[in-house]
């Protein structure tokens, strides 16, 4: 986690927003958006400010989360879950993934990752001494080949964590590939984690949680975030559901890590989570818009991009306009275009990058204004 230095090394993230912000370029870099979220959700947090839910809540999360959480799961995937027992209320699915990968995973175990993955899962890896072990997603549709996930999971495998919709290729998992999951998980007592926190945000068909597979549910933990759907990812309000064994494994960890968070945001995500279904619907709608026009954008800049069915991101190689390194390119793209974006080669372990090396990441998650604007000035690079 430090350089060779002994620095602290910040995120590609962080990294990336600092030089958008001293450039004053459009950051289409860290995934996070430029608009609130709905007006039930910001008066809900102020009100329980104002009648005084500002102390510590309980361990597991306020009751009237885990029930929202709980009917949200049931009126979406038919996944009956005990509020009671089968959820726990984290700071961001970012404390979900610690707290279950330092309770669940040890020296000598291995952990299944996709590959890119979410920076944080290599970090929670190998603070929690396991190995991690991964399975390459290729472009252009960054989906596993079964017999690379058949080779991965073994004996020795702990956890199978996967990342649906996936950050950051935008690929969603099919349906054949989360039963193969389920089935090697059985074969080889392994738990499923699976990171949902882009449920929503899927565009072309439903989502299909893992956990709603038969066999799946008495063996995975899927963690998800309010961040994302209600466009406050500054809240830090994720959660877990989970058999109740792995809810107090789990537990046992996130108590030391956070104790517990967001007091006054907790009761603003049930109200989000009761929303009509019409809201879930505009939302992908709207970045579906989005997506297409920076999509295109990107395209009318020379750039070739795999098309993503979910998330915030799309992928594009900009090898075609003569960058063949993605992490030079986005270190020079602010100066050359006025635009931030993320290299993948921050998403998968050093002995791969040579695959992803010209492969860069653009969040669309901004107003339609914002993209446009950042497609003309990246048609500079032509
Ligand atoms: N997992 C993935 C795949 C993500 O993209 C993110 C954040 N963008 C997180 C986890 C972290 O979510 P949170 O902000 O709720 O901690
Ligand atoms: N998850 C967001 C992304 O992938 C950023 C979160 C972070 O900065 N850690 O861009």
């Amino acid at each position: 986690l430090l350089g060779d230095d002994g620095k602290l090394r910040s995120t590609i993230f962080a990294e990336m927003s600092a030089l958008a912000a001293a450039t004053g370029a459009i950051n289409l870099g860290q995934g996070f958006p430029d608009q609130d979220g709905p007006q039930e959700v910001l008066v809900a947090a102020q009100r329980a400010i104002a009648s005084g839910m500002n102390q510590y809540p309980p361990g597991l999360g306020m009751p009237v989360l885990r029930e929202a959480i709980a009917e949200h799961q049931e009126r979406f995937y038919g996944i009956w879950v005990d509020p009671d027992r089968e959820v726990l209320v984290t700071a961001g699915a970012t404390e979900a993934l610690a707290a279950t990968i330092l309770a669940l995973a040890d020296d000598g175990d291995e952990v299944v990752t996709l590959e890119p993955f979410y920076d944080s899962y290599a970090a929670m890896i190998g603070l929690s001494r396991a190995t991690h072990r991964t399975v390459p997603l290729r472009a252009p549709r960054f989906l596993p080949d079964h017999d690379d996930l058949r080779a991965a999971v073994t004996d020795r495998t702990r956890l199978i964590l996967i990342n649906n919709p996936h950050n950051p290729t935008g690929a969603v998992l099919p349906r054949e590939t989360l039963e193969l999951i389920v089935e090697l998980a059985h074969k080889h007592d392994a738990i499923v984690v699976t990171d949902e926190v882009y449920e929503h945000l899927i565009f072309d068909e439903p989502h299909i949680p893992i956990a709603s597979l038969p066999g799946a549910r008495e063996r995975t933990v899927t963690i998800s975030s309010g961040g994302k759907t209600f466009n406050t990812t500054g809240w830090k309000i994720g959660w877990i559901t989970a058999p109740p064994e792995l809810v107090t494994a789990i537990m046992a960890v996130k108590q030391f890590l956070t104790y517990v968070n967001g007091a006054p945001f907790q009761p603003a995500i049930a109200v989000g989570l009761q929303l009509p279904d019409t809201f879930f619907h505009e939302l992908a709608d709207d970045l579906r818009h989005k997506r297409d026009v920076l999509s295109a954008g990107l395209v009318a800049a020379g750039f070739s991009i795999s098309q993503p069915k979910g998330g915030y991101f799309v992928v594009a190689d900009a090898a075609g306009l003569g960058y063949p390194d993605s992490a030079e390119f986005c270190r020079a793209l602010p100066e050359l275009a006025g635009v931030a974006a993320i290299p993948l080669t921050s998403f998968v372990h050093e002995e791969n990058r040579h695959e992803y090396r010209s492969l860069v990441r653009f969040a669309f998650c901004k107003r339609v204004e914002v993209l446009e604007r950042a497609s003309v000035q990246l048609e500079r690079l032509a």
